[in-house]
């Protein structure tokens, strides 16, 4: 079984190897290549592994060193709930590649929409905007979608 570590260092690969791809094999502008690494890094704390019932993940971890403890605490309870929906670690709704980012993207979005839509009972609030996709969103979600994918795979080898 790969560990988180191995699973972030796959993602950090990934982003340093298909980025320069990216610009000089696809000839892409490096403003792709930088949504790219991005979304790919993202990946790194967006995790399929976060349907880990027991906290401390390795998300949790990398976002409390990176951004502080309390911030760190804040991401495990904001997951927690996720974890639970999630029948148990590795399940198909959250490692199936595609739907598994699409899911926990899905999930990140609620939670703003809710306290928007409670927030809208006490005062006049603009709707929602609408989400579009700018190609440099394309891109970074291509680097999330990417990595999802190749932990996917892993865990796949390592059973
Ligand atoms: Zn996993």
């Amino acid at each position: 079984m790969f560990s988180g570590k191995a699973h972030a260092a796959a993602t950090v690969i990934t982003a340093g190897v298909a980025s320069p791809a990216i610009v000089f094999l696809a000839q892409q502008p490096p403003l792709s290549a930088i949504a790219f690494a991005a979304g790919c890094m993202v990946g790194l704390v967006v995790t399929p592994d976060l349907d880990v019932r027991y906290r401390n993940t390795y998300s949790e971890t990398i976002m409390r060193h990176t951004a502080g403890r309390f911030v760190g605490l804040l991401w495990d309870i904001l997951w927690l709930p996720y974890a639970y929906l999630i029948p148990r670690h590795r399940h198909w709704l959250s490692h199936t590649p595609l739907l598994g980012t699409a899911l926990r993207l899905l999930y990140l979005l609620i939670l703003p929409a809710l306290i928007w839509w409670i927030l809208g009972y006490f005062a006049a609030l603009p709707a929602l905007p609408q989400i579009t996709l700018s190609p440099v969103a394309s891109w970074a979600l291509g680097g999330l979608v990417l990595v999802d994918a190749l932990h996917w795979a892993m865990d796949r080898l390592a059973r």
